[in-house]
């Protein structure tokens, strides 16, 4: 049996719906300007270098800002700016056919997720949301995330019946970002890519383009 853990964004909905991730990313610009003053362009500027240099917006906005995470996801959450992915019955019945409990594992606040889950009519598929606050809003590709994520398993598995795995390749992380699988490959997990993009490096265990091809290969 395997733990099935799955980023959300661009792995749940795929590149084709690049749209939801656009409208988020709109948001957060927005919450920059609002945020440090200036114009909407310099804004999206100032996201871009703290999303090179600290690994996402929101690291730089509170390194740089003292912005509160919670504040920052209330803002960009609001769901009349936002686009959600469609409903999606056959990925509802392929996460439902993967045996083992399923999780997203987000670098996201668990209500974006969930409402896209809800939105796609897979949400009765996932068992649960393992989101950047209960990561103490320092994500992936942070080891501790990763440390985290199966001190996470460890007591979450047992409270649904299931062992936590004593082989390390059975929790399986599924993710468009190379540099978020990186880590889990380092502590044994078995590493899956959901890219169309084509170059893929020999470590990486599986790569799909896209979430469905997931039944040809389990
Ligand atoms: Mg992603």
């Amino acid at each position: 049996m395997k733990i099935w853990l799955f980023d959300y964004d661009l792995t749940l909905y795929g590149e084709e719906e690049r749209c939801v991730i656009n409208s988020l990313d709109h948001r957060i610009s927005l919450f920059v300007q609002k945020t440090v003053g200036g114009d909407f362009e310099s804004a999206h500027k100032i996201r871009t270098d703290y999303l090179e240099q600290f690994g996402t917006t929101l690291a730089g906005l509170m390194a740089m800002n003292q912005v509160d995470p919670d504040e920052f996801f209330d803002f960009i959450h609001q769901p009349e700016f936002l686009i959600y992915p469609k409903k999606a019955p056959e990925k509802l019945k392929l996460l439902q056919s993967l045996e083992g409990p399923r999780f997203v594992f987000t670098n996201g606040r668990h209500d974006w997720s969930e409402a896209g889950m809800a939105h796609m009519g897979i949400d009765s598929a996932i068992d649960g949301v393992l989101d950047l606050k209960q990561l103490d809003w320092v994500g992936k590709p942070h080891d501790s995330a990763y440390e985290k994520a199966e001190g996470w398993l460890r007591q979450r598995l047992p409270q649904m019946g299931y062992a936590m795995p004593a082989d390390p390749r059975d929790i399986v992380l599924l993710e468009d970002s190379l540099r978020n699988l990186e880590p889990a490959h380092r502590r044994g997990w078995t590493t899956v890519l959901v890219s169309p993009k084509e170059d893929c490096p020999a470590w990486v265990d599986l790569h799909i383009p896209h979430l469905l091809e997931l039944t040809n290969l389990f």
